[in-house]
C-alpha cells in the first residue's frame, strides 16, 4: 500500500490579479480536494494545502479550466512575477501590469511536459502549449536555472512587493502619469542556512535604469547570465546573489551591457515610503470602489464568527471586478461596481468580517507576515502562521500600553531561515530555530531598503515578550519625530545597521 501522500499546490497569479470565476474555482477546489482553506502567499499566489496525491491531476485540471496554472509555481525557473496590486495608487499601474504579464509569459517554461502530465496534452492556455515536436527552451536551455529566480515590480512610493528581496527588482519611473522605464536592482534573496555563515540574505543592488520597452529583454538577459554563471555544484550557493558576490557587480554589469548591446543608464531618483497595505475602501476617478481586507496570515478560511471564505464566495458570484492578492498576504476586492458596493459590505459584515482593519487591529498586527511553517511545510523547525496570532495578542497589550497601537512596526515570522515571509526585512524578525524557539532580528527599514540583524537567539514566547517589552517602551519614550522602530534600535545601539548581505552576520 502506498502512503497517503498529501501535497501543497502553488497556483501562480501574475501581478496577483484573479477574476471572480478564478476565485470561485479556487474556493471550490479547496473544499473538494484541499483542506477547505486557501492560503494567499507573500508572492501573490494561491496555495492549496492537503491535496491527496490521487487528486492532484483533477485539481490541476480544475484550475486550468479557468486559465490558472501551477507551472513555474516552484522549480528552477522564474516564479510568480509580483506587482503592486492596487491599480489606483498610481496612474501608471495599468501599464506596469501589462509589463509584468509580458515578463511572466516570456519567462514561462516552454516545456509541454506539464501539459502532457497533468492535462493529457491539452490546455486552455493555448499560447503556452508547446507547438509539438521536441520541446525547445530558448531561455532556460536543457539545464534550466541553477535555482529558483524571483522578479518583482513596484511603483513608488509603495514598496509592497519588497523588490529588493528579489533576484531582479524593477522600480517604475514615471513622469506626469506616464511610465518611462525602470530602475533595475539585482541580487536580492532572503534565504540562508543556520550554522553556515557563508549563506546570507541579501538585498538587491541598484545597477541602472532601462526604458520600459526594453525591460522584458533585460529580464531575459539577467536570467541567462544567471543560467550560465550560477553555481550548479552546491544549491546552497546557487542564487543570483551568490553569483554577484563571487564575480563582482562590475563584471556582472559589463556582461549585462554586452548581452543587451547597450549600457544601462544611471538609476533615476525615486522614493519608497512604505511597504505595507492600506486597508478599507478607496474610490477611483472612474467611480469604481476597492476594498482592502486584512487577512491574518493570508489564510482564507471559515471559523466560528468569522466566515471569510463563505463571504468571498458569495461576493464572487456577482462581483464584476476582480480579486487582488497583495504581497502582504491581504486581499483587495477591486473594481467593485457602484451598485454592488452595499451588497459587498453587507455580506462581509454578515459573516463577521471587519471592513476596515484600522478600526480594530493594531498597526503591528495589520502589517505582520507569517509563512505557513508547521504543519504544512516540511522544512519548518517551528510554527509561524498558526502561532503568530497568539503571540500578537500578548504584543498588542504591550504596544497599546506604550501608546504605539497605531505605529506601523513591521513584524515578520517564519518557521525556518529560508525566509518565505521575508523575515530579514522585518523591523522585528522572528525566525524559527526549533519548536517554540525563535531567533530575534531587529533594525530593518520600514520601506524595505535595509535588512535587520540578529539580536537574540533561541527565545521562547516569554523570552520574546521579555526582550521586546523594554525595547518598545524605550521607543515610545525616546524616539525622535517620525522615527521608525527599525531606525530607533540602530540609533540607540541595540544592533548595528546591516548595509549589505555580506555584513548580515557581523
Ligand atoms: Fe518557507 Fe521555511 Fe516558512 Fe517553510 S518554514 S514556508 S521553507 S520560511
Amino acid at each position: 500500500l502506498e502512503p497517503l501522500y498529501s501535497l501543497m499546490i502553488r497556483v501562480r497569479v501574475p501581478g496577483g490579479i484573479a477574476t471572480s470565476d478564478q476565485w470561485q474555482r479556487m474556493d471550490e477546489l479547496a473544499d473538494q480536494y484541499g483542506n477547505g482553506t486557501l492560503k494567499l502567499t507573500t508572492r501573490q499566489a494561491f496555495q492549496l494545502h492537503g491535496v491527496l496525491k490521487r487528486n492532484l491531476k483533477k485539481t490541476i485540471q480544475g484550475f486550468n479550466d479557468v486559465l490558472l496554472d501551477s507551472i513555474a509555481g516552484c522549480g528552477d525557473v522564474n516564479r510568480n512575477v509580483m506587482l503592486n496590486p492596487n491599480p489606483y495608487q498610481s496612474p501608471v499601474h495599468a501599464q506596469v501590469y501589462e509589463i509584468s504579464k509580458a515578463i511572466s509569459a516570456h519567462l514561462t517554461p516552454r516545456t509541454s511536459g506539464y501539459w502532457e502530465l497533468w492535462l493529457n496534452g491539452e490546455s486552455k492556455h493555448n499560447s503556452l502549449l508547446s507547438t509539438g515536436g521536441e520541446d525547445e527552451e530558448p531561455i532556460y536551455g536543457k539545464t534550466y536555472l541553477p535555482r529558483k529566480f524571483k522578479i518583482a515590480l513596484a511603483i513608488p512610493p509603495h514598496n509592497d512587493t519588497d523588490i529588493f528581496a528579489n533576484d531582479l527588482g524593477l522600480i517604475a519611473i514615471e513622469e506626469n502619469g506616464e511610465l518611462l522605464g525602470f530602475n533595475v536592482a539585482v541580487g536580492g534573496g532572503m534565504g540562508m542556512t543556520f550554522g553556515m555563515a557563508d549563506t546570507y540574505p541579501r538585498l538587491g543592488d541598484l545597477i541602472g535604469y532601462i526604458p520600459a520597452d526594453q525591460v522584458v529583454d533585460l529580464c531575459e538577459k539577467v536570467v541567462t547570465i544567471q543560467r550560465d554563471w550560477g553555481n550548479r555544484e552546491n544549491r546552497k550557493f546557487s542564487r543570483l546573489k551568490y553569483t554577484l558576490d563571487r564575480v563582482g557587480l562590475d563584471t556582472f554589469k559589463q556582461e549585462l551591457d554586452l548581452r543587451l548591446g547597450f549600457a544601462l543608464e544611471a538609476p533615476r531618483p525615486y522614493e519608497f515610503r512604505s511597504s505595507g497595505d492600506a486597508f478599507g475602501w478607496t474610490t477611483s476617478p472612474d467611480g469604481q470602489s476597492h476594498l482592502t481586507l486584512f487577512v491574518e496570515g493570508g489564510r482564507v478560511a471559515d471559523r466560528p464568527g468569522y466566515a471569510l471564505k463563505t463571504a468571498l464566495r458569495e461576493i464572487a458570484r456577482f462581483h464584476t471586478g476582480d480579486f487582488r492578492l497583495t504581497g502582504n498576504q491581504n486581499l483587495i476586492i477591486a473594481n467593485v461596481a457602484p451598485e454592488h458596493r452595499l451588497s459587498v459590505q453587507a455580506l462581509l459584515q454578515e459573516h463577521g468580517i471587519v471592513l476596515d482593519a484600522n478600526d480594530v487591529h493594531s498597526a503591528l498586527r495589520r502589517g505582520a507576515l507569517a509563512c505557513v511553517a508547521l504543519n504544512t511545510c516540511s522544512l519548518a523547525f517551528a510554527e509561524a502562521e498558526r502561532y503568530l496570532p497568539q503571540l500578537m495578542d500578548r504584543l498588542e497589550i504591550i504596544i497599546r500600553e506604550q501608546g504605539l497601537g497605531n505605529e506601523g512596526i513591521l513584524l515578520r515570522m517564519t518557521g525556518c531561515p529560508n525566509g518565505c515571509a521575508r523575515p530579514y526585512l522585518g523591523e522585528i524578525g522572528l525566525v524559527g530555530r526549533s519548536v517554540g524557539r525563535y531567533n530575534l532580528y531587529l533594525g530593518a527599514a520600514f520601506n524595505g531598503e535595509r535588512m535587520n540583524k540578529l539580536y537574540k537567539e533561541m527565545l521562547d514566547e516569554d523570552g520574546i515578550v521579555a526582550e521586546l517589552t523594554p525595547l518598545l517602551a524605550a521607543y515610545a519614550q525616546n524616539r525622535q519625530p517620525q522615527e521608525r522602530f527599525g531606525d530607533f534600535v540602530i540609533r540607540q545601539g541595540y544592533v548595528k545597521a546591516t548595509t549589505h548581505g555580506l555584513d548580515f552576520h557581523q
